[in-house]
């Protein structure tokens, strides 16, 4: 990383992940392209520390790196029971984060006017106009806006009624060839016992190479060891592997909180603006938000180069945002089995309308026809507790 060799910018971008360096990507490829920025991180970004999975039924800006994609994807019932769901105008796509990173820095590096720090962020400061950022590597100012992508987002990791998607995932080399890379296996809730929310993930990449990720939608995260077990037995059950009948290539790890956002949106008159998993992009109800922060942060960059301040950030449907809060109202009280929530849901509906509802896309005459859908009594014993409470989540 280069040094930078003053401290005065138009725009500073604190972070550089993917909400980060994707901000930097669409703004250096916007009418704004020219005016110096700078992205701040305490690390280089060079590993492959994700997997970026997303579905969508158009062209998106990353897919020429997507490492796969699938048309369709299995729903395993936790009573055993098996759907093929053909996802099709849609796909789901995988994107290694090496890859990606890569990719966006590659573009950046072209750009002198972007120039990165390697320094630790301590705090933001406004002096005059201008809004500043503390780090150990000294200040850097900015005169029109901060973004931020390190503020950690208000969930409370130690409180078992903040729901998260919590998991742990192994990509393996198997010894032989078994996987069939076809189809995806979205959710598999056979391996759920009980009413926590809690399914594996499989995405295989080739005849011998798969993404196998234990995954909960829940409060009470584990120790690593609890997940590794559980991907063990897991490999043994269903493919029958032993230890050694594969190479374990990579591991990854993530807590991403399945919460609304609290506080008030904000709008592009702000001086410091929050982005990313910090300003409440993850969509609460999946845990997704590689797709979401795209699709936001081009229409920032398109509404700072009309001088749209009026803009919010994140749009927000009311309803939309009541339905989310009410879904995971129920994971909360877990008066019903999370398995069952979905399996209602997807064996229910068609995927296509799944997956365009959990995009916010669908029209309210479809959402209400999803809820016709759902579990009758622990959606209503939620909606009514939530009802109470002013619609906010514990
Ligand atoms: C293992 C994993 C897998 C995921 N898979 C998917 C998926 O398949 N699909 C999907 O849609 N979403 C997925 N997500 C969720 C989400 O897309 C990612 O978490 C994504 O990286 C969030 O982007 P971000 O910019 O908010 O945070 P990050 O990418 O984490 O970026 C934040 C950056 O801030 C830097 N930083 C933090 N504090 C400081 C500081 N004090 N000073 C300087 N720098 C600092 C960090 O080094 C980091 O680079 C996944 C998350 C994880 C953890």
């Amino acid at each position: 990383m280069n040094k930078p060799v003053q401290s005065q910018f138009a725009f500073i971008i604190a972070g550089g992940g993917m909400a980060g360096l994707s901000l930097a990507y669409y703004l250096s490829k916007s009418s704004l392209g020219d005016v110096p920025i700078l992205i701040i991180d305490q690390f280089p970004k060079n590993k492959n520390d994700k997997t970026w999975c997303y579905w969508s039924d158009c062209t998106e800006e990353f897919d020429k790196i997507a490492e796969k994609s699938w048309d369709s994807l299995w729903f395993h019932s936790q009573s055993n029971q098996s759907k093929l769901l053909n996802i099709n105008p849609f796909q789901y796509r995988k994107i290694n984060s090496g890859d990606w990173y890569e990719e966006v820095n590659k573009a950046l590096s072209t750009k002198p006017n972007i120039q990165f720090i390697e320094a630790k962020i301590h705090s933001f400061f406004y002096r005059g106009v201008d809004v500043g950022v503390s780090t150990d590597q000294g200040d850097f100012y900015a005169s029109q806006k901060v973004f931020d992508s390190i503020s950690p987002f208000k969930c409370d990791y130690e409180n078992s009624k903040h729901i998260k998607q919590h998991f742990l995932g192994w990509t393996i080399e198997s010894h032989f060839p078994v996987f069939k890379q076809e189809s995806a296996d979205l959710f598999d809730f056979r391996v759920a016992f009980d009413v926590e929310c809690e399914f594996m993930y499989v995405l295989p990449t080739s005849p011998k190479k798969a993404l196998f990720e234990y995954t909960f939608f829940s409060g009470k995260i584990r120790d690593k060891n609890y997940y590794r077990d559980k991907l063990k037995a897991y490999l043994l059950a269903y493919y029958g592997f032993g230890e050694d009948d594969y190479d374990l290539l990579e591991e990854e790890y993530g807590v991403i909180p399945m919460r609304p956002m609290e506080e008030q949106t904000q709008n592009l008159h702000a001086k410091l603006i929050k982005i990313g998993t910090s300003g409440g992009f993850v969509k609460s109800t999946t845990g997704y938000s590689f797709l979401r922060t795209q699709r936001i942060l081009k229409e920032l960059v398109l509404n700072l180069e009309t001088k749209n301040h009026k803009a919010f950030v994140l749009k927000e449907f009311r309803f939309k945002k009541w339905l989310d809060n009410v879904f995971l109202q129920v994971l909360i009280d877990q008066k019903i089995a999370g398995s069952k929530v979905f399996e209602a849901l997807f064996f229910k509906n068609s995927p296509q309308k799944m997956l365009r509802f959990l995009d916010e896309k669908t029209s309210l005459r479809e959402d209400l026809s999803l809820m016709l859908t759902v579990p009758t009594y622990p959606f209503l014993s939620a909606a009514i507790k939530l009802f109470f409470k002013g619609n906010k989540l514990p």
